[in-house]
């Protein structure tokens, strides 16, 4: 991804410094609610990939899905070892209404280009609200009180958590935290896009960013 700025300690890129603090850290790190270790985006979610994203996600243009794994491919990193793609989980309402999981698709195919066996690790076991439109502190709490759940055997793994666009990190914190819980070695996070959006103006950023009701990455 072309991008000027990245977190200091998970390497989550930024389009504007804004999101960093003096130590160059993004808000995931400064508050230790990371959980991954790396982030890989190819674009910024804005122009052709959000619509690209949007054809894929919401009108379910299903042959997108090489297109789109594509770019992950092409941002995937050559030196680091996974030993397991795991894809975002939907919550089972979601999943039902849309009638697939964008991340479980594109997860797939990546697999199927790489060799890398797909586990579908994650459980959503309760409701969680869509993230977007929380504020920072609601998200916060949607973290602590984990809305994921482990259902399969990834100890002593290196694993590669794929989603569609990356907003805040927060729903890959999550994931990554809950990995980490079930013997994850290493939880590294793969986007198509990432979405920049200054914390600062999260509770009312939905309607300037024109984002459907089904939220960023969810
Ligand atoms: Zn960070």
């Amino acid at each position: 991804m072309e991008a000027e700025y990245f977190c200091r300690a998970c390497g989550t890129p930024f389009q504007n410094r804004f999101p960093l603090d003096e130590e160059g850290r993004c808000a995931l790190c400064r508050n230790g609610l990371r959980g991954f270790d790396a982030a890989y985006c190819y674009g910024v979610y804005g122009g052709v990939l959000r619509r690209l994203i949007h054809l894929f996600k919401y009108r379910k243009v299903r042959s997108l899905e090489g297109p789109l794994a594509d770019y992950l491919l092409r941002t995937l990193p050559r030196e680091v070892r996974f030993d397991a793609i795991v894809p975002v989980p939907l919550h089972w309402r979601r999943r039902w209404r849309r009638g697939f999981n964008q991340c479980e698709l594109l997860a797939r195919e990546v697999s199927r280009r790489t060799g890398i066996p797909v586990a579908k690790a994650l459980r959503r076991p309760r409701a969680s609200k869509a993230q977007a439109g929380l504020t920072l502190a609601a998200r916060r709490h949607n973290v602590k009180t984990g809305s994921f759940s482990v259902a399969a055997d990834v100890a002593g793994q290196s694993v590669l958590l794929v989603d569609d666009v990356l907003t805040t990190g927060s729903t890959a914190a999550a994931c990554a935290l809950a990995l980490k819980r079930a013997g994850a070695l290493r939880v590294s996070v793969i986007t198509v896009a990432r979405a920049d959006r200054p914390w600062q103006m999260a509770p009312n950023s939905r309607a300037a960013t024109g984002e459907g009701p089904a939220g960023y990455g969810q």
